[in-house]
């Protein structure tokens, strides 16, 4: 478990960089970005395949999307 995601400073959905922000992403920010961010959606998918294969409208909680999109390669 991570204290906080080494991509945090350049992550779209940290910064409030993403559309239809949901009114959790706080939740999800101490959740996932100041938690544990190996079951983050877009962790995973930046990990398997790297960050510009990360989608613009991936939310954290997004983890059946990102396998599929994983799986896609
Ligand atoms: S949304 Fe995921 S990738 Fe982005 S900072 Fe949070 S834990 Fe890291």
């Amino acid at each position: 478990m991570a204290d906080e995601c080494e991509v945090l400073s350049v992550c779209l959905f940290f910064n409030d960089k993403m559309a239809n922000m949901p009114g959790s992403a706080a939740g999800f920010k101490r959740r996932y970005c100041q938690g544990d961010n190996s079951t983050c959606a877009r962790y995973m998918v930046l990990k398997a395949l790297g960050k510009e294969k990360v989608p613009g409208d991936l939310f954290p909680n997004q983890e059946d999307k990102a396998k599929k999109i994983i799986a896609a390669g």
